[in-house]
């Protein structure tokens, strides 16, 4: 693909969202202005010529977590988890298609009908036709999250960054919706995330993201144009790095 944007640092990154980010203020499920909103988001970063792979989370429809807390069966439920990922990641393949950009969905559970099946070199040959890559179904695999999907596909299809759009402007040492006196770091090191269980990623996404040094943005999503600016280095926003600054 043509650099269109001689400032720009990024060739291939990894949009990571949660589920939640897609229901707006419904407190539940699939708000399609919302998903356009942030497909445009996606769009203005994709316009600059960077190979965009997403993953999106389940938790606007079910968290395996939360079945097995009401008696379901772990795995079962975990599994119930992926596929509403699936969903999420349709929903945004066709706000984005409406947006003109060419997409795969790419399902770690083989679903032929709906998506196609996970093949690292096929999705890095999609990367560089310019297609956005988004990653469903998580691992694949019960007991992970899709925290952990994202580094690990990051990693696979050799992301520069994993960009994790949330609410909030960065990571802070306290929840900054419940504390106004909540701080943000501007950079923040892997162990520290996990020595003081830094609300970022789950314990094993952050440590392969550690051991693979592959750093996390951390930015609100919430923000217009925040995805493109904070791509740039513009805005408020928290580094997760080996390096402490
Ligand atoms: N999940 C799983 N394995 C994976 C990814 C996800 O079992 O590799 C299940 C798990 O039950 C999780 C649900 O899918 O609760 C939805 O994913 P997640 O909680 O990560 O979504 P988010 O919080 O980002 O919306």
């Amino acid at each position: 693909m043509g650099n269109t944007d001689a400032t720009r640092v990024y060739d291939r990154v990894l949009l990571k969202i949660s589920g939640e980010a897609l229901m707006g203020d419904q407190g539940y499920g699939l708000h399609p202005p919302t998903v356009s909103r942030i497909a445009n988001e996606v769009k203005s970063v994709h316009d600059l010529g960077v190979e965009i792979c997403m993953v999106i989370g389940g938790g606007n429809i079910f968290r395996g977590l939360q079945g097995s807390a009401q008696g379901m069966e772990r795995t079962t439920a975990d599994y119930m988890g992926m596929l509403a990922t699936v969903m999420n990641a349709l929903a945004m393949q066709s706000a984005l298609e409406a947006l003109d950009i060419h997409t795969r969905v790419i399902s770690a559970i083989t679903m032929n009908e709906v998506a196609e099946p996970y093949i690292r070199r096929r999705a890095v040959r999609h990367l560089e036709k310019g297609r956005v890559c988004i990653f469903a179904a998580g691992t694949g695999n019960p007991y992970f999250t899709t925290d952990t999907a994202a580094t690990l596909r990051a990693n696979e299809m050799a992301c520069q960054a994993i960009f994790k759009g949330t609410k909030v402007d960065g990571v802070y040492d306290s929840d900054p919706v419940e504390n106004p006196d909540a701080a943000r770091y501007d950079r923040v090191t892997y162990d520290e995330v996990l020595q003081k269980h830094l609300n970022v990623m789950d314990a094993s996404a952050i440590a392969l993201a550690r051991d693979n040094r592959l750093p996390i943005i951390v930015f609100s999503l919430d923000e217009p144009g925040g995805f493109r600016g904070i791509l740039a280095g513009e805005g408020t926003f928290t580094i997760v790095s080996d390096d402490p600054g």
